[in-house]
């Protein structure tokens, strides 16, 4: 790439070239924690999965499985010697048993708190059911920590276009006092707002 602002197909491309690298199941087995990375939070179907795939233009990245115990894993994505995307277990997934969700939940805010390559968190959320208690940890943990983060409204192929609409000023104006907060809508299924999301991620990882 040169020194001109990168193309869209050069955002296209940077984030085609993910691949996965390692998982870890705490902070101590992360890669060091050096370069930057992105990472993604949501709630357990949310479409985070789909999101990083759609996002890649990567079908397989990662696994759109329901399987909790995969989910218990923190997944690293390489775009760039230095530069990662970094996939977070989804919360609030019904069937888990309490003292697990309360170790989840452990480990995401250590590695929120204590991540120095961390320069931003997507939160995924179904367009349908935004903000939902755990989401709103997670706002409150990005205020904590001084996180920059991007909501990114999914499944918006779901809604009309004016009830999305709806969604997403309601979405605004509830963070509306949150320092570095974004939002947008997206749909992994049509591929809406996915340049918006690359150009966000971009941003932040350079
Ligand atoms: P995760 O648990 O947050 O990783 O959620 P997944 O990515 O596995 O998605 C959960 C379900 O929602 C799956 O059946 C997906 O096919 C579906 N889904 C995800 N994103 C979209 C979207 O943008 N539009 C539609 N219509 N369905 C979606």
């Amino acid at each position: 790439m040169t020194d001109a602002a990168p193309s869209v197909s050069d955002i296209q491309k940077y984030f085609a070239s993910a691949s996965f690298t390692q998982s870890a199941a705490r902070l101590a087995q992360c890669p060091l924690d050096e370069g930057l990375e992105t990472a993604f939070a949501g709630r357990s179907n949310a479409g985070k999965s789909s999101a990083i795939n759609r996002l890649t233009g990567q079908k397989k990245l990662a696994r759109t499985s329901k399987t909790p115990g995969r989910t218990q894993l923190i997944n690293f994505f390489m775009l760039k010697d230095q530069q990662r995307l970094v996939d977070l277990p989804g919360y609030g997934y019904a069937k888990v048993a309490i003292n697990k969700k309360l170790e989840w939940q452990k480990h995401l805010e250590q590695y929120l708190e204590k991540r120095t390559s961390l320069t931003g968190l997507v939160l995924v959320m179904d367009v349908r059911h935004p903000l939902q208690p755990y989401d709103v940890i997670m706002l409150d943990w990005v205020k904590q920590y001084d996180l920059r983060c991007h909501i990114l409204l999914t499944k918006a192929d779901k809604l009309k276009r004016g009830a999305a609409k709806q969604a997403l000023m309601a979405v605004k104006h509830a963070v509306k006092g949150q320092h570095n907060t974004s939002v947008q809508l997206f749909s992994a299924a049509k591929g809406d707002g996915v340049e918006t999301a690359r150009q966000v991620l971009f941003d932040w990882l350079h």
